[in-house]
């Protein structure tokens, strides 16, 4: 766990993701929009135990979960927000062009090509983790705030940075940079979402290269490590 001040990240991981282990970084802020946590990205299903454990040893529990903000509807980001959303009466916040698959989410249909020139897997390896990610089941996630960029949720400014999605999120504080899948940091090094996993690879690039063009002192992706600028 990664303490920033008022922000904290929750790193939660993922076994057998197209032949590596993927991290989570969930990030917590103190002092939401509504009074309580804003929590940004949520998690596959199935963490909510592990994510009630670290808020436990804070002195919180799910309960004080006052604001989700969601940076995409792909299930590793989104797929506890209803939940949660339940459970602490908590307000969803996500981009308006991010509601429709929230509401519906789609089945990734990735050709197996494209995949192997990115990671060069076997394609075994690869029908397994399609198979395991399109099983994935999560409750249709209700948004509460539609956003369109520019709005300040609890002194981060709201950036609509589509190209992984159409409507993908990042939320800028000055001095944290929190990226969703809109940057990858494997190994520490800033990098642009995969391609064959995203909606549209040239916005994305864009969307990029717009986000470490900004001051930051700390960019946290949801996948990688934790990025610092001295
Ligand atoms: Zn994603
Ligand atoms: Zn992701």
């Amino acid at each position: 766990m990664v303490k920033l001040n008022r922000v904290r990240v929750i790193e939660l991981v993922e076994p057998d993701f197209f032949g590596t282990t993927l991290n989570h970084n969930i990030v917590m802020v103190e002092g939401g929009p509504s009074g309580g946590i804003m929590m940004i990205d949520t998690g596959l299903p199935g963490y909510l135990d592990e994510i009630s454990k670290y808020l436990d040893a804070w002195g919180f529990s799910l309960e004080d979960i006052s604001d989700v903000v969601v940076t995409h509807w792909h299930p590793d980001h989104s797929g506890n927000a209803e939940e949660i959303r339940r459970i602490s009466k908590a307000k969803v916040y996500a981009h308006a062009d991010e509601e429709e698959y929230l509401l519906h989410p789609r089945r990734f249909d990735l050709p197996y090509d494209s995949v192997k020139e990115e990671l060069g897997i076997g394609e075994e390896e690869f029908q397994e983790t399609l198979r395991r990610i399109n099983g994935i089941s999560f409750h249709p996630v209700t948004v509460d705030v539609k956003l369109k960029g520019g709005e300040n949720l609890a002194g981060f400014k709201v950036i609509h940075v589509p190209g992984h999605t159409p409507g993908h999120i990042a939320l800028h504080d000055g001095v944290v940079l929190v990226t969703g899948d809109a940057v990858r940091a494997p190994h520490g090094e800033p990098s642009p979402p995969l391609a064959f996993f995203s909606w549209d690879y040239v916005k994305a690039l864009k969307s990029f290269k717009r986000l470490l063009s900004l001051p930051f002192r700390y960019l946290i992706p949801y996948h990688g490590e934790v990025v610092e600028r001295w």
